[in-house]
C-alpha cells in the first residue's frame, strides 16, 4: 500500500510558497523598512494601494494586525464596534478589540456572516452616559463562519452609505477580497471608494507565506505605522516577504476560481450524503456543514485515517477550506472518502 499524500484542507493559510515565488523573493531587493528604506516593501504597499484606489497601506505580518490596527485607529476607549457575531475580530483575535483598543462590540446574529444596513442601524446605540458610543462597522468579505459568502459591492455600499450618514467610521475584513471580487467580477477600485479602511490578506488563498496589508488614507497609515511599530511590527529587510505579495498579486488571483469550482464539488457530494444536515450555501474557497448521528470529531479522525484534513468547528459544524496546494485529483479522493463516512 503507497503512504497516501496530505490532503490539507483545514485552512488556505497552510499553502506553502511554489519555487516560482521563491524565486521571486530570492531576487526581492530590500533596505531597512523601519527607515522605510525597503523597495520591495514600498513596491507592494504602493501597488495594493493604487489596485484599491486607496491613498496608501501598511505590510503587517498578519490579518490580526492589520486588523487590530483598524479598530485601533477608528475608536477611543468606551466606544462600541457593530460586527457580525461569528466575526473574526471578534472570536478569533482573542478579546483584542479590548485588550487593544478599549472597546466593547455589539455583535449582530448571522448565519452567512453576512450584516445588513437594517440590523446595523438598530444596533446603534442611544448617545446617552451610561452607553458606549457607536464608533466602528467592521464586516468581512468573505465571511469566514458564515461559509465564505461575500458581499457585492451594491450591498457593501448601502452599509457604508449608513456609516457616513450616521457618522461610524466602516472597516471591512477583506482577509479573502479577492475570493469575492473574481466571484463578482467587481473591480477593487470600487471598494476602495466604499471604506475607510480595508484589510488583504496574501497568506491565504494568494499563497505567500507572511502578510496583510492595511489600507486607507495617507493619515490614517501614518498613524497606523506608529502603532504597528508599539506592537512590535516594525520589521526590517522585508522585501524578502513583500516579493512573495506582489508575486501573489500578480499571479495567484485569477486561479482562485478554481478553488471555488473544487468547494462546489465537494458540496454536491455532501448533499448526497444522509448524515450531513446542513450545508451552507457555498460561494467562494470555504464549505461549512453540519452533521449528525456522528460528533464532528469522529468524522475529522475518520478522515485524517486516510490523511485528509479538515477542522470541527464545534460538536455538529465543519469547515473545510480549498487552496492552491489542492488539486483535482485531490478532490476527488477527499470526495469518495466523505461519501464512505457520511453515508
Ligand atoms: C485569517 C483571517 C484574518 C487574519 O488572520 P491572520 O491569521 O492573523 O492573518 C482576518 N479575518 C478573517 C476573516 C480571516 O479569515
Amino acid at each position: 500500500m503507497g503512504k497516501n499524500v496530505t490532503i490539507d484542507l483545514r485552512s488556505d493559510t497552510v499553502t506553502k510558497p511554489t519555487q516560482k515565488m521563491l524565486n521571486a523573493m530570492l531576487k526581492a531587493r530590500v533596505g531597512d523598512d523601519v527607515f522605510r528604506e525597503d523597495p520591495t516593501v514600498n513596491q507592494l504597499e504602493e501597488k495594493i494601494a493604487n489596485l484599491f484606489g486607496m491613498e496608501a497601506s501598511l505590510f503587517c505580518p498578519s490579518g490580526t494586525m492589520a486588523n487590530q490596527l483598524a479598530i485601533k485607529l477608528h475608536t477611543s476607549p468606551l466606544d462600541e464596534m457593530i460586527c457580525a457575531s461569528n466575526a473574526h475580530v471578534l472570536n478569533y483575535e482573542s478579546a483584542g478589540y479590548s485588550f487593544l483598543s478599549g472597546i466593547s462590540y455589539k455583535g449582530i446574529d448571522s448565519s452567512n456572516g453576512k450584516i445588513n444596513p437594517i440590523q446595523i442601524e438598530e444596533s446603534i446605540r442611544q448617545n446617552l452616559d451610561w452607553l458606549p458610543e457607536s464608533k466602528l462597522v467592521t464586516i468581512e468579505n468573505t465571511t469566514n463562519m458564515g461559509g465564505g459568502t461575500y458581499y457585492t459591492l451594491s450591498e457593501a455600499s448601502a452599509i457604508s452609505a449608513l456609516c457616513r450618514a450616521k457618522g461610524l467610521k466602516f472597516h471591512i475584513d477583506g482577509a479573502r477580497i479577492f475570493n469575492a471580487l473574481v466571484e463578482t467580477g467587481e473591480s477593487p477600485s470600487e471598494w476602495g471608494k466604499i471604506a475607510d479602511t480595508i484589510s488583504v490578506c496574501l497568506s491565504k488563498g494568494l499563497g505567500a507565506p507572511v502578510g496583510s496589508l492595511l489600507l486607507g488614507t495617507s493619515t490614517i497609515i501614518q498613524k497606523a505605522r506608529k502603532i504597528r511599530k508599539v506592537l512590535g511590527g516594525g520589521m526590517r529587510q522585508v522585501g524578502f516577504l513583500a516579493a512573495a505579495g506582489i508575486y501573489a498579486l500578480d499571479n495567484n488571483i485569477k486561479r482562485l476560481e478554481i478553488d471555488h469550482k473544487h468547494i462546489l464539488e465537494i458540496a454536491n457530494t455532501l448533499r448526497h450524503c444522509s448524515l450531513v444536515k446542513e450545508i451552507k450555501p457555498p460561494a467562494t474557497n470555504i464549505l461549512v456543514f453540519k452533521i449528525a448521528g456522528m460528533p464532528s470529531a469522529r468524522f475529522v479522525k475518520e478522515l485524517e485515517q486516510v490523511d485528509i484534513f479538515c477542522l470541527a468547528i464545534d460538536s455538529e459544524w465543519i469547515r473545510i477550506v480549498t487552496h492552491l496546494g489542492i488539486t483535482k485529483e485531490m478532490i476527488h479522493t477527499v470526495k469518495n472518502k466523505i461519501a464512505t463516512i457520511l453515508s
